[in-house]
């Protein structure tokens, strides 16, 4: 038996979206419910005292399939893991501290997706946008000064 107790709501959004619900998945989806923006590391920390038999492996796995699925967002910002958040479909952007790597969600601000347009789209239809804003975040400006 596994000491991990089940969260209908990851199981109910595991299934919705196609896929076969495991202990794994189901770990990591409530993961990143408790952890916005984390990284498959980070993931994995928070998962493995909870699985009976935990790898990073299957967090990578998990979080691809959540991702291939639609049900969790990658964001890529340079230089940095690649981080996951289960917030989808609203097409917001993120603040990203140069010092600590803290990400912070920003709402879109001006209406539907892709609320921004490129100087030139080039012939694009655009459907979505993503910024990142690189930046000091308040804590690191504060132990700065
Ligand atoms: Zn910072
Ligand atoms: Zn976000």
């Amino acid at each position: 038996m596994h000491a991990y107790a089940e969260t209908p709501d990851a199981a109910t959004a595991i299934r919705g979206a196609g896929l076969r619900v495991t202990d794994s998945r189901r770990a990591v989806f409530d993961a990143l419910g408790s952890r916005p923006h984390a990284s498959a590391e980070d993931v994995y920390r928070v998962v493995a005292p909870v699985l009976e038999h935990p790898s990073l492996q299957s967090v990578y796995n998990a979080l691809g399939d959540f991702a291939d699925a639609g049900l969790v967002r990658r964001i890529e910002p340079a230089g940095r893991p690649q981080l996951f958040e289960l917030r989808v479909g609203d097409n917001h952007h993120h603040l990203v501290c140069t010092e600590c790597g803290a990400v912070v969600d920003v709402d879109c601000v001006v209406g539907e997706a892709p609320c921004l347009s490129p100087s030139d789209a080039a012939g694009f239809t655009v459907h979505e946008a993503e910024v990142t804003f690189w930046g000091t975040c308040a804590d690191c400006a504060a132990s700065a000064a």
